[in-house]
């Protein structure tokens, strides 16, 4: 994140802000509810660290990513949802609708989702 970049809604729920409770959390990443749940099952994937989409990754975040995932399959078993399956998905940019600039994969499960687009 540049000096001059404000901090995102999702920064300030990783401060502790809003006192938004973690699904699940690690060292560099933590998940929260959607507050607005296309699913049963909605939780963000977020990094404690602002970037502002998979558009900024490079090679050196790696091991973020490896974290990334880690978390994911945590909290599909921990919400019982790692049998029935589940989508993860992130949006880069307009025309995929992002409107959160602070990276996040959404995992949605706890029923059939429909097509991707
Ligand atoms: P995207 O459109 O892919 O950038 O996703 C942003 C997501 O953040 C949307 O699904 C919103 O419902 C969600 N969202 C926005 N503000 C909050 C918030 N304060 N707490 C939890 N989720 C939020």
């Amino acid at each position: 994140m540049s000096e001059q970049e404000e901090v995102s809604i999702f920064g300030r729920i990783i401060a502790g802000e809003f006192g938004t409770e973690f699904v699940a959390e690690s060292e560099n990443v933590v998940a929260f509810n959607d507050i607005n749940p296309q699913a049963p099952v909605h939780v963000l994937i977020v990094p404690r660290r602002q970037i502002r989409s998979v558009a900024e990754l490079t090679r050196a975040d790696d091991a973020l990513l490896g974290e990334m995932i880690a978390l994911v399959n945590e909290v599909a078993q921990k919400l019982g949802v790692a049998e029935s399956g589940y989508r993860v998905l992130t949006n880069v940019g307009a025309d995929a609708g992002q409107t959160v600039f602070h990276l996040h994969w959404h995992l949605l499960a706890g029923k059939t989702l429909g097509e991707l687009a």
